[in-house]
């Protein structure tokens, strides 16, 4: 199973005729008229995501309200990748809530990158996601590299809720314990996250 989409989205020359007459502005991404262009991107992208979150590997829910098509340099900042394919994931709601229009590019860039190197979060068509984050009992993120810890924070990873629901089922931990660990993972100053990540492993393997 590969860890990063393989094929873009390709628009069709009828959905490109659509993008150009009704889109100027990122406030244009709302309007109805999208609305089938959304659908067949996201059909596409699922089935290049297996169906999973860009960014936390959850799956998708099938539900419209359940998926989120995320730009990934936001379309406030840079309009013009609004339907840039490279530049569009699937993701949960919850992830695109988190990440919202935080900048992601080191360098300003008036053309899409070519690469991954300018992106501070991994990127779900240029980077392999195991590369930079182990995701431990389906709960637990633990970073490899500076792109899978900035992913981390960008996207509040460490949710109490998914690594209580692991930890309950095996009522090694209290929870009121588990949320204090959990709130200084998420912390940026707490210098000791490994020996964190390690309480938070044993008690929910
Ligand atoms: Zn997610």
């Amino acid at each position: 199973m590969s860890n990063s989409i393989q094929t873009p989205y390709n628009f069709t020359a009828v959905e490109t005729a659509i993008i150009s007459q009704n889109f100027s502005t990122h406030n244009d991404w709302v309007k109805i008229v999208f609305n089938p262009i959304k659908q067949n991107i996201i059909t596409h992208l699922r089935a290049q995501q297996n169906n999973l979150c860009c960014y936390c590997k959850y799956q998708l829910g099938f539900d419209i309200k359940q998926v989120d098509i995320e730009h990934i340099i936001p379309k406030s900042e840079y309009p013009n990748f609004t339907f840039k394919s490279l530049n569009l994931a699937l993701s949960c709601p919850a992830c695109n809530t988190k990440k919202s229009t935080k900048p992601v590019l080191y360098n300003a860039n008036a053309n899409y990158p070519a690469d991954g190197t300018n992106f501070k979060i991994v990127h779900a068509h240029y980077d392999d996601y195991s590369n930079h984050i182990d995701i431990i009992q389906n709960c637990l993120f633990v970073a490899k590299t500076t792109k899978g810890s900035e992913t981390i924070t960008f996207c509040e990873l460490f949710r109490l809720s998914t690594v209580e629901e692991r930890a309950k089922a095996y009522q090694n931990i209290g929870p009121n314990i588990l949320e204090q660990l959990v709130g200084e993972l998420t912390n940026p100053h707490t210098q000791n996250k490994q020996q964190l990540i390690d309480i938070i492993k044993n008690a929910i393997k």
